[in-house]
């Protein structure tokens, strides 16, 4: 789509500058839509004269779809250590693989990974694409975007899975964009449509309240970026191995526009929800923002992680890194305690894989002790410190 200005029919009212939420009008004797115009339409209907106007592009051409193989997992690593996602990513992304009669291979990019391969091998991919550099130390969005977009046109893979983490959000619909293609972003689940043999990418719509399944018939590659958790970790097998297809880094220093001058970790492991194996999270019902103490107490006794219901976070109670839910982060620890929670479907919709939830909340009726394996009705402020006081003696 594209947005123009007939010019013989503007009469330079101006009616149009000030609607655009991106600042892509200009009033120059007529008006003139500028390059940061995002195409979103919301000035066309304003024009008083009907001077502007949305023009649907030309087709693309059809690509061949038949150029386009493999099943491709982006396998994110920080630090040299590969990302939980990928992995799991790597588990699902072989399962689609194998249903697609395809090949599985992981996409490593990074300075001095190779020694990630066998790790990437053993989780199930066939193959590894590996590029590596010094411009790849940390994540960049140039140069990332670059050599993604480059193996991709190089390679052809007909599906790409990303994990829906910070850096996976940034990379993923810039790349989508780049090689012409859509993206399913925040896809809770994956399977193959039977009518197409193309990937059915599903992922909550409507705030929630009903579950689209995208497919994406005429592009290649299919892209979709998935939430940490979402999918179970593979058990690895280290007697797998595969091929390593070593790919030089087309980026040069010009093409990097940001500079790296610090890195500052905020996150601590209290914060690392979608590692931990444990989480205690509270809710409202922990009734003042002091209180939240007892849930780091007992956070850090229990060596896991500290979550937040959507209610304490915008009470300010704790920042938003911690939240669990829909718009927050997915998890899916061994153990999940919901303190002072009521289990509102959006909460649930961040934790009920968790392999063990504990429910606290002196309302007996409260939603979350229906899906709790064990419940204790009573006052978080009161049951807490009785299990920090319990898990310490069995700590010591
Ligand atoms: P409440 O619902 O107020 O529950 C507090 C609970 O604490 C009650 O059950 C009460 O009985 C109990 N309680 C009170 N005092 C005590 C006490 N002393 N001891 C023990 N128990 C006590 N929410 C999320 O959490 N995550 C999300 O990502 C999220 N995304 C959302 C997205 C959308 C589009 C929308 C519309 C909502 C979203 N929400 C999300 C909000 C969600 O609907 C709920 O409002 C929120 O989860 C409620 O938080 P809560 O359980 O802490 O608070
Ligand atoms: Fe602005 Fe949207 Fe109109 Fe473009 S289409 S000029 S972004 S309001």
């Amino acid at each position: 789509m594209a947005v123009k200005v007939i010019n013989d029919q503007c009469i330079g009212c101006s009616a149009c500058v000030g609607t655009c939420p991106f600042g892509a009008i200009v009033e120059d004797g007529k008006a003139v839509i500028t390059e940061t115009c995002t195409a979103c339409g919301a000035c066309v209907d304003v024009c008083p004269v009907g001077a502007i106007i949305r023009e649907a592009e030309e087709k693309t051409v059809a690509i061949d779809k038949s150029q386009y193989k493999g099943v491709w997992v982006y396998v994110e690593q920080v630090d040299g250590h590969i990302r939980s996602v990928a992995h799991e990513l790597i588990g699902e992304g072989r399962k689609l693989a194998d249903a697609m009669g395809q090949e599985l291979a992981g996409v490593l990019i990074g300075d001095n990974v190779e020694n990630l391969a066998k790790d990437i091998f053993a989780s199930g991919a066939d193959k590894v694409y590996l590029v590596e550099g010094q411009e790849f130390k940390h994540y960049s969005t140039d140069a990332y975007t670059i050599t993604l977009t480059d193996l991709i046109n190089t390679y052809h893979p007909s599906v790409i899975l990303m994990g829906a983490t910070n850096d996976g959000r940034d990379l993923g619909p810039r790349v989508a964009c780049r090689v012409g293609t859509g993206l399913t972003a925040d896809c809770t689940n994956l399977g193959i449509d039977e009518a197409t043999g193309l990937v059915a990418w599903t992922r909550p719509a409507f705030g929630g309240n009903i579950m689209a399944t995208i497919l994406c018939p005429e592009h290649r590659p299919q892209m979709g970026t998935v939430r940490p958790k979402v999918f179970k970790r593979p058990e690895q097998d280290f007697s797998r191995s595969g091929e390593i297809i070593r790919v030089s880094s087309k980026v040069k220093p010009e093409d990097i526009r940001t500079k790296l001058l610090e890195v500052i970790k905020v996150c601590t492991a209290s914060c690392n929800l979608e590692e931990a194996e444990i989480i205690v999270s509270g809710g409202r019902g922990m009734c003042k923002p002091e209180n939240f103490t007892l849930i780091e107490e007992l956070a850090t006794v229990l060596g896991g992680a500290v979550g937040a219901s959507r209610a304490a976070v915008d009470a300010g109670w704790k920042p938003a890194i911690h939240q669990v839910g829909q718009t927050g982060k997915t998890v899916g620890p061994k153990i999940y305690f919901a303190c002072g929670i009521s289990g509102a479907i959006q909460h649930l919709a961040g934790m009920s894989s968790s392999d063990i939830v504990i429910a606290i909340n002196k309302d007996p009726d409260a939603p979350i002790f229906k899906v709790a394996d064990y419940g204790i009705v009573g006052d978080v402020l009161e049951v807490i410190p009785a299990l920090i006081e319990e898990f310490k003696k069995i700590k010591t």
